[in-house]
């Protein structure tokens, strides 16, 4: 029988640069100690406390259907936070909750977009961008935020591939490459999408994993907030990536069309998610700097060991979890060099080219192992690019 185009089409085909991730997962399945700097994933699990507060509201009875569009304490909770970091006035009429962050991407994508339309988004970008765009049916059109501007993006890029379009998707602090937009870049941000009648989305769900300078939502800027739509999640702030629990911000009346494809797909998150998803607010910024912190050491340990030579040259990663490393002097492909590292030392590394073209001839690590064992597998990087630098 045949499929629709769009479930068919979604990935895109060809390789997406995956099959250095593949491939040390499956070294590790035959036995091999695999140093795994892949994807981004605390090295912790679910703090206790908040598998406690999980457990007692499943046994309190929160295990029938939820609210789809997200209990009222719940969205209660989300708003006070995003008025409370950003200033901007947020009530639980502009909360939608969502299994994730991800299925946010996919919701406001569904809102902001009809069948064909153009979908901006800035490349490099996180694995899913383009396939969450072709599965509403739109099409993704990427905007390089090039490496000789640090990855920032460039406004007047975005402009010039504006026109017809219906959304601009950005993602700061970035994944993959740690960058922070500064203040100039999302006002010329915000510039272009108000000159071009753009929905705006912005994914923040690295918001509590700032290293340097200031995370700006670009909802606090002036004349945007009416189209604008921020993605939040506890999976990134909280080490919940297991329990899917994010929000979508934005205007009223486009949450209660996003909160109608709820009722119409997710039917919304577990009770006891939300309950527990209350609890961890509630232990407010200390625990979401302990969350943190270790990524903040290990960005500044490796940012230390790359300073000691001058073959690889890392991009100053100013939040997230992940540190950009420009390996371009070895000759090789960010692909090749990844293939070579995994055979060679065992340490796996996601290749710059699977997260777009921007990024070609890099590296992305990912800070999710202990100190010790991420300063060893940095060591190799190193030592194996100056050895095919000569
Ligand atoms: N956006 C970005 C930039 C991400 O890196 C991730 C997860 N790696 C997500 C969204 C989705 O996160 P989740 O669905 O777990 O909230």
């Amino acid at each position: 029988m045949q499929l629709s185009k769009r479930i068919t089409g979604l990935t895109g085909g060809g390789s997406d640069g995956w099959d250095v991730y593949y491939r040390a997962k499956q070294m590790h399945r035959d036995g091999k100690d695999i140093t795994h700097l892949t994807i981004g994933e605390h090295d912790i699990g679910t703090d206790r406390s908040i598998l406690d507060a999980m457990h007692a509201a499943a046994l309190a009875g929160h295990t029938g259907y939820a609210m789809f569009n997200g209990n009222t304490n719940l969205r209660e909770r989300v708003a006070a936070r995003v008025t409370e970091r950003t200033g901007v006035r947020t009530t639980p009429d502009n909360v939608l909750i969502t299994p994730g962050g991800q299925s946010g991407l996919f919701a406001t994508h569904s809102a902001t977009c009809d069948e064909g339309d153009k979908a901006l988004f800035i490349d490099p970008f996180y694995a899913t961008y383009p396939g969450t765009i072709r599965g509403v049916g739109a099409a993704p059109v990427a905007i390089q935020a090039r490496a000789d501007r640090l990855f920032q993006p460039d406004p007047a890029d975005i402009a010039a591939r504006a026109d017809g379009a219906k959304s601009l998707l950005v993602n700061s602090p970035n994944n993959p490459t740690g960058v922070i937009y500064s203040r100039e870049t999302m006002e010329g941000i915000a510039r272009v999408c108000r000159d071009h009648a753009l929905w705006l989305i912005s994914d923040e769900v690295y918001d509590t994993q700032v290293w340097h300078g200031e995370h700006l939502s670009p909802r606090m800027l002036p004349g945007i907030e009416a189209q604008t739509l921020v993605i939040g999640s506890l999976s990134k702030s909280h080490a919940m990536t297991g329990s899917r629990l994010g929000w979508v911000i934005g205007p009223e009346e486009a949450i209660a069309h996003i909160g109608n494809l709820a009722t119409h797909t997710t039917y919304g998150v577990p009770g006891f998610i939300q309950e527990a998803a209350c609890f961890a607010l509630d232990q407010g910024p200390a625990f979401e700097a302990a969350v943190a912190a270790p990524f903040r050491r290990r960005r500044d340990l490796v940012l230390q060991l790359v300073e000691g030579q001058n073959t690889v040259r890392a991009i100053p990663a100013e939040g997230a979890m992940y540190v950009m490393l420009d390996i371009r002097a070895t000759g090789l492909s960010g692909e090749a060099f990844a293939n070579r590292l995994l055979d060679a030392h065992h340490v796996a590394v996601m290749p710059g080219e699977s997260f777009g073209t921007a990024a070609a001839g890099h590296v992305r690590v990912a800070l999710t192992v202990a100190d010790d064992r991420l300063a060893e597998a940095v060591g190799h990087i190193l030592s194996l690019a100056a050895s095919l630098a000569g």
